[in-house]
């Protein structure tokens, strides 16, 4: 039996470390995880409690469309229930867009380096993918929107950029947009957007409605510190929305996830503090970086990637042997960075205080 070659040629996906491993392996109790931006204060104790309901229900199916969770949404963000597609996360959106959009012959074009899996899915539909490398660590939308032809059918904004953590402002992304064609797909992934705090930041929403080929991608596995449950959704035009529902798996959000996410929609205290939290310890990274003249890129997101003065790779093993995981830079295509989600105060005194250790100034 023979897979398509275009995909035998790609890898599987490379995960963060997990916990149980790296305890195993260097006999430690206690382990640090700060390496695939998972929310370090949890979830909402209200989407918990919702969760704990739904356990007796184990044996129905899930709601195929997810009627309620759709219409909290909705109201949430103030559009139509039917600009919403919900996927198994947004890995899932993202996959069933190259699936259903890009075929052999056309391409879609993404910034180097951005998150993988845009590319990966392009990859496996068998299109072409145009690569414009960053500026500085952000996106280059005039390069982007200069490689754009009569066959790009996807350009993907990742905003915040994962793993620079940089953002493309309002008005930058608005003269982009209008020089887009119609005909493509402009994907926005806001995987970050609860962490974002620039006052420029895009009232990507409003986008909605001035640009037909605009899609938002967003997700409750980042802000709202739900991961495990597997929900992202996009937001875009109808038309789109209902044609993509054609190809989706009928039962791809589990009928726990959906309880859980719509409940947690109602903790908005919660994705506050974890906001603030979050732009609090951000400082003390900044101030690290700086004190040790380490470059870094400026964060909108729940993580910094900066510079350490030294293989990546090579610091990722020391932190490892000390109970702590992040990410180092060179797969991210930093080699003397490594990227790190900021945890709980906590944890970042011990995280602060090892690199203090390993990186001289
Ligand atoms: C984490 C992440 C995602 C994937 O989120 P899921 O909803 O968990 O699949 C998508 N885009 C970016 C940029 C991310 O960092």
């Amino acid at each position: 039996m023979h897979l398509k070659s275009r995909i035998t040629k790609l890898g599987v996906y490379q995960a963060g470390k997990p916990i149980e491993e790296v305890q195993k392996e260097y006999g430690l109790k206690k382990v640090i995880k700060l390496a695939s931006n998972e929310n370090p204060y949890g979830c909402s104790p209200t989407a918990i409690a919702a969760g704990n309901q739904f356990l007796n229900e184990l044996a129905i199916y899930p709601d195929s469309n997810a009627t309620l969770l759709k219409s909290k949404l909705a109201s949430h963000l103030n559009v139509k229930e039917t600009q919403f597609l919900l996927g198994n996360g947004s890995d899932e959106i993202i996959q069933l867009l190259c699936r259903s959009i890009l075929h052999e012959g056309t391409n879609s074009v993404m910034a180097d380096i951005t998150f993988p899996q845009y590319k990966h899915n392009s990859l496996v539909e068998g299109a072409e993918v145009r690569e414009i490398p960053l500026i500085d660590g952000y996106h280059d939308l005039d390069g982007m929107a200069h490689v754009i032809d009569e066959q790009t059918k996807i350009v993907w904004i990742c905003n915040p950029n994962n793993p620079t953590g940089t953002y493309v402002n309002e008005s930058s992304l608005r003269a982009f947009l209008n020089k887009v064609p119609s005909t493509c797909l402009v994907v926005i992934d806001e995987a970050y957007v609860e962490y974002a705090a620039a006052l420029d930041f895009p009232q990507s929403i409003s986008l909605l409605e001035e640009f037909d080929n605009v899609l938002l991608l967003r997700t409750f596995s980042k802000g709202y510190g739900l991961a495990s449950c597997r929900v992202g959704y996009a937001i875009g035009n109808e038309k789109l929305m209902g044609s993509l529902n054609i190809v989706r798996a009928p039962f791809n959000v589990g009928r726990l996830s959906q309880a859980i996410a719509t409940a947690a929609l109602d903790d908005q205290a919660f994705i506050q503090e974890t906001h603030i939290k979050n732009r609090t310890e951000m400082e003390r990274y900044y101030h690290f970086c700086d004190q040790k003249g380490l470059a870094y890129f400026p964060s909108q997101t729940n993580f910094l990637l900066f510079e350490v003065k030294q293989s990546g790779e090579i610091l990722f093993e020391k932190l490892l042997r000390e109970g702590i995981i992040i990410r180092p830079g060179e797969k991210l295509g930093y080699p003397n960075y490594i990227r790190v989600t900021i945890g709980k105060k906590e944890e970042n005194d011990i995280v602060l205080s090892t690199l203090d250790k390993f990186i001289t100034s």
